[in-house]
């Protein structure tokens, strides 16, 4: 399984878009790797979870080929993480598909809410585009993926945000951002899977913090406890991203953080293979 980190930022960006912070300054004179975009990935070209408002710059810069990805996995209706917006896009005159080339997109109620106030299910365009609702502990079928989706803890009031565990081609990938430490339910599922990679929210770096989001700490703290009940083990790739310039994510910094707690500091265009 081939995952490409398009992007590696919380929700403002970094450098954020309004802000001179010294973080954000700093990030603007190093360039390069500190310079991080709203978080996605896209795997084996044919998955990519979640749409940020960043995504066209992913066309662009990365190497996101749109015409190539079939399912649009989304986490949580957040702007960081899903514009539903450039959906329409796909159809004309705006793009030519041709028949058979349909992009599934699946997420909770609240995501397809977005999704129709974005005019993405009017009857002309549900012949590209299908939207699939999910929930927590009900499996589906993505192509050749088996997906789960688990409830994260993340704005809990407002809607039930999904992390997922990917299944494909015989890896097990658990996608965990946005997300503080996970619920008792999810740890419960998550004890049938033996995980191959674990892709984590490291919103707070190196403040230590679990709830809604995490640091790297807490990130330790769900490594320690996937190895225990056996759904990791020394050969799980763990992951930290979703970085926000309010805890200076230089990624020199981000690196040693994450490396003293045995995990891989992402930066945007970043592939792993798992
Ligand atoms: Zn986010
Ligand atoms: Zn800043
Ligand atoms: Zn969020």
């Amino acid at each position: 399984m081939k995952i490409t980190f398009n992007g590696t930022a919380a929700a403002e960006g970094f450098p954020a878009l309004f802000c001179e912070c010294e973080h954000c300054q700093k990030a603007r004179e190093l360039g390069g790797k500190n310079i991080r975009t709203r978080s996605s990935c896209l795997i084996d070209e044919e998955y990519l979870i979640d749409f940020p408002p960043d995504v066209y710059m992913h066309v662009l810069h990365g190497k996101l080929r749109l015409s190539s990805v079939k399912h649009l996995i989304i986490t949580h209706s957040h702007s960081d993480h899903f514009q539903p917006y450039e959906l329409n896009m796909k159809l004309k005159p705006f793009a030519y598909p041709k028949e058979g080339e349909e992009l599934y997109v699946y997420g909770n109620d609240r995501v397809y809410e977005k999704y129709k106030q974005a005019g993405c299910d009017s009857e002309e365009r549900k012949e590209f585009l299908k939207y699939v609702h999910v929930y927590p502990r009900k499996a589906f079928k993505a192509g050749e993926a088996e997906v789960l989706p688990l409830k994260a803890d993340h704005d809990n009031e407002n809607e039930i945000c999904h992390i997922y565990v990917i299944s494909l081609r015989g890896k097990n990938l658990l996608y965990g951002h946005d997300t503080g430490y996970f619920p008792e339910e999810t740890w419960e599922a998550l004890k049938e899977f033996k995980l191959d990679g674990v892709i984590l929210d490291c919103t707070f770096g190196g403040v230590d913090w679990d709830k809604g989001h995490m640091g790297i700490e807490a990130n330790a703290r769900v490594k320690e406890r996937l190895i225990k009940q056996g759904s990791a083990d020394e050969n799980t790739i763990f992951i930290a991203t979703h970085f926000s310039h309010n805890i200076r994510p230089l990624y020199e910094d981000m690196v040693q953080l994450a490396q003293k707690h045995g995990f891989i500091a992402t930066y945007d265009g970043m592939v792993i293979e798992i």
